[in-house]
């Protein structure tokens, strides 16, 4: 079977006479699942979406996260068209912004004061900055895979060993600036510990993904949190948690309050200092958010000396979106039903792979799951780097073709919807044996 693509692939050829690279994004080209035009996108109602050549499918990117309710939710809609008809930007604060940061407090203690940008990368370069203005040092440790948006200090991967400075991830970036990020493995409290005792006094802040979903979904070990956290503070370092992806995504909350972590997580020991926030809480509309310790957050101008800005910010489409968004999963049930068709997914997999003899490990958090061609758990980056990347390619594109959209990268999740169906379950894991059949000739 092949797509019929005819559309889409014409139109690629036109965005790359005017769109570098034909996308405006790098994730959306198929480079890492062997090229060739990506499928050009044209509608998208609840859990599935149609293409410029009419094929429909169903969605498991939910554009690699936001979309959490389906496309198209009605509450979304009429909150984004209502904040149209009053005017998208005012430039002035808005009622609106507290209504919203009052409902992102009272789902995350923690963020005592907090600060609306326009993205996640946004929201992870602001925190950074807050915290070097915070504690007066440079340095930054991170976790090999986390990804944390595309500013400089972020894209930068691990040196040569684990206590090593970091080498720039990206052409553009200084070595100075990639000298001062050091970056050590996941679920590795022994190579923290090192980088501190070497780098220590420099260390502004750790940052971590608390539940990782850039190298498909990974959960911390039990006491890598409350080490990591503990480890921080005895040095002088803030604790930042990128939860771009999380937030909202496993409960009505963030990793920081969620009941789901390994059995014994003391919640109040893995408190971070500051967390950003993206994605969900957009409702589908460009969105970041930071916030954190009032004592901290007041490094933030006009308040402190560390600035901050965006003519953009806190705008009335963006909030009155999330808003609805969380209203939606304030719902009871809903985490419930995101959880159960991700558990009727992930059953359905691990059956099918292993009828063809498919060496597949399948992590999965609530209705987020990945899957990693691989006959070994995967608990950290380099663990994630020895899947299956061919065979990742050869599933996604058998896949797409029989309507089921995934990532193209082996490193994303699949994410449920409220729009899902069970049906949809069972399409999809019907076209998984297919396409397991298929990859085991
Ligand atoms: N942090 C994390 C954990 C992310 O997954 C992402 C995006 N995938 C970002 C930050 C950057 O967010 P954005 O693309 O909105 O800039």
């Amino acid at each position: 079977m092949t797509l019929q693509n005819q559309r889409s692939e014409a139109l690629y050829k036109e965005a790359l006479e005017h769109i570098v690279g034909g996308v405006n994004s790098p994730s959306r080209s198929f480079k890492a699942v062997g090229g060739g035009a990506p499928v050009f996108m044209k509608r998208g109602q609840g859990a599935y979406f149609w293409d410029e050549d009419g094929n429909r499918y169903i969605d498991y990117l939910a554009a690699y996260g936001p979309i959490i309710l389906g496309h198209a939710h009605p509450h979304v809609t009429a909150a984004i068209c209502r904040a149209a008809e009053n005017g998208t930007l005012y430039g002035t604060p808005t009622e609106l912004e507290i209504e919203f940061a009052r409902m992102l407090k009272e789902a995350t203690p923690s963020l005592d004061k907090v600060r609306f940008v326009n993205s996640g990368t946004e929201a992870v370069m602001s925190t950074i900055r807050v915290a070097r203005a915070y504690t007066g040092r440079n340095k930054i440790i991170k976790f090999s895979g986390c990804y944390h948006g595309h500013s400089d200090l972020v894209l930068v991967a691990a040196g040569s060993g684990p206590s090593t400075l970091g080498i720039p991830d990206s052409a553009g970036i200084p070595v100075s600036i990639a000298h001062e990020v050091i970056t050590v493995p996941y679920n590795d409290l022994g190579a923290l510990d090192e980088a501190l005792a070497r780098w220590g006094q420099d260390v502004a802040a750790v940052m971590v993904e608390p539940i990782v979903g850039n190298f498909g979904m990974v959960m911390p070990k039990p006491g890598f949190l409350e080490g990591l956290c503990a480890a921080a503070r005895r040095n002088g370092s803030l604790v930042i948690y990128d939860e771009v992806i999380t937030a909202f995504r496993f409960h009505y909350g963030t990793v920081q309050t969620f009941d789901g972590l390994p059995s014994g997580t003391d919640l109040a020991a893995i408190e971070p200092d500051l967390t950003a926030l993206g994605k969900i809480i957009g409702g589908g509309l460009p969105i970041g958010a930071y916030g954190g310790r009032k004592d901290i957050m007041a490094q933030v101008a006009p308040l402190g000396p560390a600035y901050q800005a965006g003519t953009m910010a806190g705008n009335p489409a963006s909030i009155s979106a999330g808003i609805a968004c969380l209203q939606v999963l304030q719902e009871p049930g809903t985490y419930a039903r995101l959880d159960q068709l991700g558990a009727a997914l992930e059953a359905g997999l691990a059956d099918a792979a292993r009828k063809h003899g498919i060496a597949l490990t399948i992590n999965r958090i609530r209705g987020a799951l990945s899957t990693h061609f691989c006959d070994h758990p995967v608990t950290n980056y380099e663990e994630a780097q020895q899947t299956d990347g061919e065979q990742f390619a050869q599933f996604f594109r058998l896949m797409l073709e029989q309507g089921i959209c995934l990532a193209p990268s082996k490193y994303e999740a699949w994410f449920t919807t409220l729009a899902h169906t069970e049906e949809d379950i069972a399409v999809t894991i019907e076209a998984a044996g297919r396409a397991f059949a298929a990859m085991a000739q």
